[in-house]
């Protein structure tokens, strides 16, 4: 999504639960169950294949057919730069005419939130792919929280002991 590498709003990392399609909240759950949380790292390379082949989501679903389109366009009309390059029948591909040729966003400022947000966790967690050049990645990493009240449980236990001796 062409980001400049100082953009104040990337690379977040973190992610907000509820923002989650249900599928990717249930594998989510699975992470934490084993005490993981996957986290986003890197940043842009400036590739352009993002805003070339991209799905758009809306309301909380993903953009299906052209009349969902046309709804999210007249809800938010900064989507109308986006074009379908392919109706294969499941998801709407789409390509953004504000990509120059050499791969500069022409829109910058105004770019909508899909392009603020790539790549989100939730499509990480749908397609469990990135485009092979982009600069992002996901990875599993401990979950701090959880390995915190573990570590205090263990202490609890020790002090409880101690008590205990004496
Ligand atoms: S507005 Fe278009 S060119 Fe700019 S970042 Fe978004 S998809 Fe890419
Ligand atoms: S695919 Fe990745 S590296 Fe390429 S423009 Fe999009 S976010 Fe940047």
């Amino acid at each position: 999504m062409t980001h400049d590498p100082t953009d104040q709003y990337l690379p977040r990392g973190e992610f907000s639960f509820l923002s989650l399609s249900i599928g990717a909240m249930i594998r989510v759950l699975y992470y934490r169950l084993r005490g993981m949380r996957p986290v986003r790292v890197g940043h842009c390379k400036q590739c352009g294949a993002c805003c070339r082949n991209l799905h758009l989501f809306h309301r909380g679903k993903w953009i299906q057919t052209r009349r969902q389109f046309k709804r999210m366009i007249a809800e938010c009309p900064e989507y109308e730069r986006f074009e379908i390059m392919d109706d294969p029948g499941m998801l709407l591909l789409f390509s953004c005419r504000f990509l120059s040729e050499d791969n500069i966003c022409q829109d910058y400022e105004n770019r909508p939130s899909a392009c603020l947000e790539y790549p989100t966790l939730d499509l990480h967690l749908r397609s469990k792919v990135l485009y092979p050049n982009c600069g992002y990645s996901f990875k599993m990493v401990k979950d701090f929280g959880k390995t915190m009240k573990a570590v205090a449980h263990i202490q609890e236990q020790a002090e409880d002991k101690e008590d205990a001796d004496e």
